[in-house]
């Protein structure tokens, strides 16, 4: 079966002509299918809309009491799931239901997730010019296969939540992580409409939420159980900074009769030394909890 798990907030306008084109699709599709509706704390009144809908078709709604978010509506959504395999998508008509046999068709070719592209994307020029920059970037330094990570239509196997799990917010860096799970991900193009009614319930801060959460998922996946291997590189190299310059200072003092009054790069010699210990032990915390974690279990 496929849930399809759409979250809303405020998008009352668009709800009814959603989910009617969704049944339309879907019922195409000949696959059992659910739908799973989470009101994210709407104020403008959804039920209005709902009650419009034909009794006989079958959607799960579920309600947060306030706004929570939407990676929170995400994993509310995906509590309620009961399919293997699922769907998630925007409730603000920009996300085409008419593209969902498109991602099940690779699904069912053997894929575990499945992310869109946005072709034609229908966002300002500043948010282009960044998805294509931080594109080149995953792509160099992460390895990334992915086109366009941001893009919140997807579907993959439930499987893949096994290996990956979805808190907070982290919902914009599943395809890749399930991608460094060894999961076998794969993308296709799809339409993104501008959208018609509401405003956007984003504002400039998921520009930086979405590099966080990136690196989140590089950090992770190369490093969860191995932090000293992060930390230790970084502290040693301003350890020995630290150490390279102190000592040089010392020398000059010991040997040349320099005085050490009037130089600052002593007290970044300082810094640099008592910075690195601490990234370094911080790297060592982080290999006992990894430690007892596994010792407990
Ligand atoms: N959304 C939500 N809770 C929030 C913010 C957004 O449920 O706190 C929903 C929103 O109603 C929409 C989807 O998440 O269905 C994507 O939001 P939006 O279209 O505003 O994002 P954009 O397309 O501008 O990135
Ligand atoms: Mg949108």
């Amino acid at each position: 079966m496929i849930t399809v798990i759409i979250p809303f907030y405020n998008e009352a306008e668009s709800l009814l002509v959603l989910i009617n084109r969704l049944i339309k699709t879907a019922d195409k599709m000949g696959e059992p299918y659910e739908i799973v509706m989470v009101d994210d704390g709407s104020t403008d009144n959804p039920q209005e809309q709902i009650r419009q809908l034909p009794s006989n078709i079958y959607i799960k709604f579920v309600c947060h009491q306030r706004r929570m978010g939407k990676g929170k509506a995400l994993q509310t959504g995906i509590g309620n799931a009961a399919g293997e395999i699922i769907a998630l998508m925007d409730a603000d008509l920009q996300d085409d239901p008419a593209d969902l046999p498109k991602f099940f068709r690779k699904i069912s070719d053997g894929y575990d997730l499945v992310n869109g592209i946005r072709t034609k994307r229908q966002d300002s020029w500043l948010i282009k010019i960044y998805s294509r920059t931080a594109k080149k970037f995953l792509q160099l330094f992460l390895h990334s296969p992915f086109t366009d990570i941001n893009c919140g239509y997807k579907m993959f196997r439930k499987k893949v939540l096994d290996k990956v799990p979805l808190y907070g917010n982290n919902f914009r860096f599943l395809p890749l992580a399930a991608y460094y799970q060894g999961f076998k991900v794969t993308e296709i193009p799809i339409v993104n409409h501008p959208r018609i009614y509401g405003r956007s319930k984003f504002g400039p801060g998921k520009l930086a939420g979405g590099v966080f959460d990136t690196f989140t998922a590089y950090f992770i996946y190369k490093f969860a159980e191995q932090p000293l291997h992060f930390f230790g590189p970084v502290g040693s190299i301003l350890f020995i900074a630290g150490f390279l310059l102190t000592g040089y200072l010392a020398i000059e003092r010991l040997f040349f009769g320099v005085m050490l009054y009037r130089r600052p790069a002593l007290l970044l010699g300082i810094l640099l030394i008592i910075v690195g210990l601490q990234v370094i032990m911080t790297g060592v915390i982080g290999e006992l909890i990894v430690y007892l974690n596994k010792r407990d279990k």
